[in-house]
């Protein structure tokens, strides 16, 4: 394996920057304490993080004072709903039930698709609850911080019953990084239900999966190698370019540091490494 390329200075910026027409950008770890343009450039903000609709991310944007329109965001509960109406085609007569925050719930009505589950937040489960409902016709799963064992009985109830009934994951990240300690994170809240199914998902969106690349090139029309994908995790961001095809550029200002992908045998590697995505700025 080619060892990674390390971007020392702006003459070495500017070559780097010529080579690509849009920047795939992850966020926690990259953007909070970095710069937040490459001028001339396309910019799009890529998470894992499904908990938050794209206009929560335009609100938290403004207060860090970074200026983003919902159209540059693409957020694994966004790229679930653009997946179910734009790839699957989803059913208009049909609904998904939610194992998630509300950030889900915006994003399925955004593209048009009904939705249930929120309520069940929460509730103390009761073998009454469990009832049939022949229009669930997925079960998507991602970040819940009301996770229950009624939510995990009804969509398993679902997924065994409805015929055809999709399972849909936003992402399966082990942790997230917390303020202070290391979360369960999407990965952890559907385990239950891949263990009680003894089967994995249909489907798992988020990075470092390809249904998220595919949405993402379709939907801005991307020429894939004029692409770079930038952040600071190895088993995610890189991985995520590494696996579609995109060059990929690993910050040292969040999880994974340089000793990680210059040691022998280093399991993934980006093409590009830099200390900050801040020090673009110097080009400005
Ligand atoms: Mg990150």
């Amino acid at each position: 394996m080619s060892k990674s390329i390390k971007l020392c200075d702006i003459s070495d910026y500017e070559k780097f920057i010529d080579k690509f027409d849009t920047f795939l950008l992850d966020c926690d770890g990259v953007l909070w304490k970095g710069g937040d343009t490459l001028p001339g450039k396309k910019l799009l903000f890529v998470t894992n993080n499904s908990a938050r609709s794209r206009a929560d991310y335009v609100e938290k944007f403004k207060k860090l004072n970074i200026e983003a329109h919902e159209d540059e965001i693409f957020s694994s509960s966004y790229a679930s709903a653009y997946y179910l109406k734009n790839v699957l085609k989803f059913p208009k007569e049909k609904k998904i039930y939610i194992i998630g925050e509300s950030g889900i719930a915006d994003e399925l009505a955004s593209e048009g698709i009904r939705h249930c589950g929120l309520s069940d937040n929460d509730q103390q489960f009761k073998p009454e609850d469990i009832v049939p409902d022949p229009e669930v016709g997925a079960v998507l799963c991602g970040i819940d911080f009301h996770i229950n064992f009624k939510k995990l009985a009804k969509a398993l109830y679902y997924l065994k019953t409805n015929s055809d009934c999709i399972f849909l994951l936003t992402n399966d990240d082990a942790t997230f990084p917390a303020s202070g300690f290391i979360a369960p994170g999407a990965g952890a809240i559907s385990a239950p239900l891949i263990t009680a199914l003894n089967k994995k998902p249909d489907a798992i969106m988020g990075k470092p999966n390809k249904p998220m690349m595919d949405c993402i090139a379709q939907k801005f029309k991307l020429n894939l190698e004029r692409t770079c994908m930038i952040g600071d995790r190895l088993e995610t961001d890189i991985q995520f370019g590494n696996n579609n095809g995109v060059t990929t550029l690993l910050v040292l200002t969040g999880i994974a540091a340089e000793k990680d992908i210059l040691v022998d045998n280093a399991p993934i590697i980006p093409d590009y490494y830099m200390s900050s995505f801040g020090d673009f700025a110097k080009l400005c």
